[in-house]
């Protein structure tokens, strides 16, 4: 055995015990993530309860509006409430994945170049060709562009039931949206007061959906990085 063909049946197992502490390492980082959305919802409801009086300018203001257009306020108030929450979060898994990314083991032994981007590495999983300089590093888990289709598919069709299912049970959410709107309704007239645009309260579910429908469209492509990469391949010999 040559020295080359020593990395790379190096380079396999590393590679490999890389790649589940990588994969662990973000489902702890994810799973961290949301416990810190959840916390930052939570401080951002406190700070309201705690500054409830100093709302009553904004509620005036808003009271004077038309009810439509306190509506679309109301949805663009949770919108960045939304977003503000998320905003740690998504950084803080940004910094995660950009270390993931430094771990060493993701290097070609062959063009020395980094294979450590997710989707790079997923490639390498699935062809166990480098995708840089088409050199075979160990055996991929699918043997042909007919394999990686049918498993692309079978991914593509799970991702679909999901979205359908979040579309699902964001309807059946509506009517408890409609009935938190009729309570609060409720309990604004008995204050006595006349808070306009809680004709949005309902509509405020329809953020998950649209966001997992977001998620789905940006991943999948790199099976058709997998295929391309198969192609190149079979051209060359
Ligand atoms: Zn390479």
């Amino acid at each position: 055995m040559n020295n080359e063909e020593n990395l790379v049946s190096d380079f396999r197992l590393r590679f490999e015990a890389a790649e589940k502490k990588a994969g662990m390492r973000m489902v702890f980082s994810t799973l961290f993530a949301f416990a810190l959305f959840d916390l930052n919802l939570f401080l951002l409801y406190l700070l309201l309860v705690r500054y409830e009086t100093m709302l009553a300018p904004i509620r005036a203001f808003v009271s004077s509006q038309t009810d439509f257009v306190a509506g679309i306020g109301c949805l663009l108030l949770s919108c960045s409430v939304f977003l503000l929450a998320s905003l740690i979060p998504i950084l803080f898994l940004r910094d995660q994945i950009k270390r993931a990314r430094q771990i060493p083991p993701f290097k070609c032994p062959h063009c020395q170049n980094s294979v450590a981007k997710e989707k790079q590495r997923n490639v390498v999983q699935w062809t166990g060709y480098c995708p840089l300089c088409k050199v075979k590093l160990m055996e991929g888990k699918f043997a042909s562009t007919a394999e990686v289709k049918e498993h692309s598919e079978k991914i593509w069709k799970t991702e679909k039931r999901v979205v359908r299912f979040s579309w699902i049970a964001t309807l059946a959410g509506i009517p408890i949206g409609i009935a938190i709107y009729l309570w609060s309704l409720s309990t604004a007239e008995a204050a006595g007061g006349t808070v306009r645009g809680h004709w949005a309260i309902p509509f405020l579910t329809l953020v998950i959906p649209v966001m997992l429908w977001g998620i789905s469209k940006f991943s999948g492509n790199e099976y058709n990085a997998t295929i391309q990469l198969f192609h190149e391949i079979e051209n060359q010999t």
